[in-house]
């Protein structure tokens, strides 16, 4: 067998091998292709296990079903059932080649073929186009597993026509090359660079999964500094803040460069690293030198909010998520001072949310690692913020309104108009608890109440 190479520590689940011993009992061929392969190979293991067959998917439910197994009909155009064994899930498609593709993305066609390397041809990266048996070994016609081993992204077969037909790949290859910590191959780089105007007609649901993924890569910080054509093609803010030369003796790096830092020092999160990204965005629209020639950038918090509105709501970023992301970005460089009432008055900022406080501490520690070495002071100031707020919760002191001992019909009650008036008391009333001016013990509160109402009109 071609590419053979000692695999006796490939770990793939018994039920896994259960479905490929069923479907090969049943008269046909089966290998495990794919991303299960490559991660098996480099000890990378994970859940998903993709099976590819000789079998029509009609032969596969035929065979999986009587013994015993569920099949649902996932992707049967394509060839595609998914069969679950012991409650594990696996995917079964029939041998494939991909016909003539149409707008940079989809096959017009699939043709079914009983040729195992035809199946792998069509295949994105050497490193994804191998397959394996476990009594046939390792099947790898492209030289995967040497890649594999140098820690390269190579494109199966010409660059040029494999960025063409699915311009996906494209951004699945910065992807892999941020999880897996590889370079890119020469002329493979040279290939997705020649068609970055095709990620235009990527789904932007698709482009987030992959920028996210890269995101949350290991190798985060390389791949967004190498790449500039790919990423900037789907995020072109950030264009702008590559080379941009901050002219301030905080910084050593200019603001993409400090920006990658910061995702790398960031913890591996969504919420965090995509506030890392888009933090310093507003920088080169607030960039100002004054006499000295020294660097400023007021108010770039506000701009930077702006700017990651706009990019992420193109992408169709979630919602929920996007807000939390945009109240990091607002507040990464706010000064907030280690007492409990300083903490407090920001916890109302965030939405009474400890975990996106957490999460601010997160990033003001990463931004400020990126910053020169005698200026990370935020490393320990961020420390003891965390450190503040644990004081906080494990003392169950009142940030919120929900937290105090009186509510809106206390405040009625004590002759205040229905309406907006209600929650400006209660606001007034949190404050003052606070900043301990006030107990938060409802006669005090109520007494505090009646003092405000007697100042009222
Ligand atoms: P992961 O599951 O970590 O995203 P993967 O390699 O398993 O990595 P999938 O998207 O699950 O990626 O795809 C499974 C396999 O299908 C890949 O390993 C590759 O062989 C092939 N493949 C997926 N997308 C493409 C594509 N756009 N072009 C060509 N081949 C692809
Ligand atoms: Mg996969």
């Amino acid at each position: 067998m071609q590419g053979l190479r000692d695999t006796a520590h490939v770990n793939i689940s018994p039920a896994a091998l259960g479905v490929l011993e069923t479907i090969e009992h049943a008269g046909f061929e089966a290998w495990l292709v794919g991303g299960c392969v490559r991660d098996a190979l480099i000890g990378r293991n994970r859940g998903d296990v993709d099976l590819a067959t000789s079998a029509t998917w009609q032969q596969v439910q035929q065979a999986c079903t009587a013994a015993g197994m569920a099949v649902h009909e996932t992707g049967t155009a394509h060839g595609t059932v998914t069969v679950v064994n012991d409650g594990e899930v696996v995917e079964v498609t029939t041998y494939r080649i991909d016909g003539d593709y149409r707008d940079a993305r989809h096959p017009e066609s699939v043709q079914f073929t009983s040729s195992i390397v035809e199946d792998l041809a069509r295949r994105d990266f050497t490193i994804n186009a191998m397959a394996w048996h476990p009594a046939r070994g390792l099947l790898d016609p492209f030289g995967g597993s040497t890649d594999l081993d140098a820690g390269v992204i190579r494109a199966v077969g010409n660059p040029d026509q494999r960025f063409e037909e699915d311009a996906l790949r494209i951004l699945r290859a910065v992807r892999f090359a941020s999880q897996l910590g590889f370079s890119i191959d020469p002329a493979t780089a040279a290939g997705m660079n020649a068609h970055v105007g095709s990620l235009a007609h990527i789904s932007v649901e698709r482009v987030l999964v992959e920028l996210e993924a890269l995101l949350l890569g290991d190798a985060a910080r390389s791949v967004l500094m190498d790449y500039p054509q790919v990423i900037d093609a789907v995020l072109p803010e950030l264009t702008p803040m590559r080379g941009l030369d901050q002219r301030t003796p905080y910084h050593v790096y200019d603001v993409m460069e400090h920006t990658a830092y910061v995702v790398e020092h960031s913890p591996a999160t969504p919420l965090v690293r995509w506030a890392a990204l888009f933090h310093d965005s507003g920088k080169p629209d607030a960039f100002f030198v004054d006499d000295t020639g020294r660097g400023h950038f007021y108010g770039h918090a506000i701009v930077s909010v702006d700017i990651a509105r706009e990019a992420l709501g193109r992408l169709k970023m979630n919602h929920a998520l996007l807000e939390q992301i945009l109240l990091l970005v607002r507040y990464h460089d706010k000064a907030i001072k280690p007492a409990p009432k300083f903490v407090k008055r920001t916890l109302r900022l965030l939405g009474d949310d400890p975990e996106l406080f957490e999460a601010l501490c997160d990033l003001k520690r990463a931004d400020s690692l990126a910053h020169a070495p005698e200026h990370q002071a935020g490393v320990e100031k961020s420390a003891q913020l965390r450190d503040c707020l644990h004081e906080v919760l494990d003392q169950e002191q009142a940030f919120a309104l929900k937290h105090l001992a009186i509510d809106g019909t206390d405040v009625i009650d004590a002759g205040v108009a229905k309406g907006p008036a209600i929650g400006e008391v209660l606001e007034q009333v949190l404050e003052a608890v606070i900043s301990d001016e006030v107990p938060n013990e409802r006669d005090a509160l109520l007494a505090f109440v009646r003092t405000l109402t007697a100042e009222r009109p």
